[in-house]
């Protein structure tokens, strides 16, 4: 720490992404990236000639993207806007809507952003549990008075919660805002989008980094009430107008516009994830009901960082959290059906030198 630090952020410990190594080619399950490549119009639309066009400013608007976003949601381009990666809605969410007295709540065992952006941004945090099956108790939300952050599906579990329950937390609690983290909803989730409408309380934040090929584009966005949009773009326009680059607006403009090759790559992931969790289950692991592009699997044989470990030797890199309740499990990305058999093959042999 140099003597010019803020004295705001001595304390921070900052949010650890997944290991991106580059010394070595491994299997790569650990940071949630869709295993196939991005939609053929991404490829096209980022052409030589936009490059030669990045002397000049992306649009501030983002009128395509947020377009296409729109058109796909059913939803009015007021009721839209994109971010650079969800990360940054989320940053967005902390910086327009939380304060000192406004605090932040979210559960015990979730995205590990939260926690961070809440201290970054001098949020108090309130932190509310889980139950035993790692499920979301909705009753706990009541009046818990700051703005809700739930992700849904859940990471790192994988673990869904019904629509229904979300709108119960919604109209529970009408003067507080709900961001729902929707960045893994497309793997069998149901999406809260349809209550923007009739609730103004209720915030979608999406990301096109997992089901639709992204994550190094760098592409999120916010769906919410016009008015609450508003909002976000005040801060957006009070931070960074240019948020989106050139490149990535008309990548995921054109990810967005191509609906087959969406469905047929979340399909095949959550294909791929079904016989993936029985082969686990098969092999005594213990699997979370997932509905995201992960599964959250506590091995039996070794602990969640030894088998971790074991994999990483492999040439299988798997996420480890070293956290309490769930540091006896690993969550391990969806890849493709070549790398979730190599990772069933390193596992079997790691329970054979486990015997022998
Ligand atoms: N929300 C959740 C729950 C996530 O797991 C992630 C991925 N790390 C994000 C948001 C952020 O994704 P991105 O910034 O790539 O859109």
């Amino acid at each position: 720490m140099s003597r010019f630090l803020s004295d705001r952020f001595a304390a921070l410990t900052p949010y650890v992404p997944g290991e991106q190594p580059r010394d070595q080619r491994y299997i790569k399950l650990n940071t949630n990236e869709s295993p196939y490549p991005p939609a053929i119009g991404v490829l096209e639309a980022v052409s030589r000639a936009e490059v030669s066009r990045l002397n000049l400013y992306s649009d501030p608007t983002a009128r395509e993207l947020e377009s296409a976003i729109a058109a796909f949601y059913g939803v009015n381009a007021e009721q839209v806007m994109a971010t650079n990666g969800s990360d940054e809605a989320l940053a967005f969410c902390f910086q327009a809507f939380c304060d000192q007295k406004t605090g932040a709540c979210f559960p015990d065992i979730t995205y590990g952003f939260y926690e961070v952006f809440a201290r970054l941004y001098g949020v108090p945090a309130k932190v509310i549990p889980l139950d035993e099956q790692f499920r979301v108790t909705p009753a706990l939300y009541r009046g818990a008075g700051g703005t809700i952050f739930l992700a849904n599906p859940n990471a790192p579990t994988g673990i869904a919660l019904p629509l229904a329950a979300v709108e119960e937390i919604a109209r529970q609690n009408p003067n507080t805002l709900l961001v729902v983290d929707e960045a893994y909803v497309d793997f069998g989730g149901e999406s809260a989008v349809p209550l923007i409408g009739r609730y103004d309380n209720v915030l979608v934040v999406m990301t096109c980094s997992k089901s639709r090929n992204l994550a190094g584009g760098r592409v999120g966005f916010v769906l919410g009430s016009a008015d609450v949009i508003r909002d976000l773009r005040k801060i957006k326009y009070s931070f960074n107008p240019y948020n989106l680059n050139r490149l990535s607006l008309l990548a995921g403009a054109a990810a967005l516009r191509d609906e087959a090759y969406f469905r047929a790559c979340v399909n095949t992931i959550m294909e791929t994830r079904a016989w993936a969790a029985r082969a686990l289950g098969e092999r005594g692991f213990e699997v979370l009901d997932s509905r995201t592009n992960f599964v959250f699997a506590k091995p039996v044989r070794l602990g969640g960082k030894a088998y971790y470990e074991g994999l990483k030797a492999a040439g299988v890199l798997v996420r480890h959290f070293d956290a309490p309740r769930v540091r006896d499990f690993v969550r391990i990305s969806i890849g493709t059906p070549e790398e979730m058999r190599a990772l069933l093959d390193a596992t079997d042999r790691l329970w054979e030198e486990k015997r022998a």
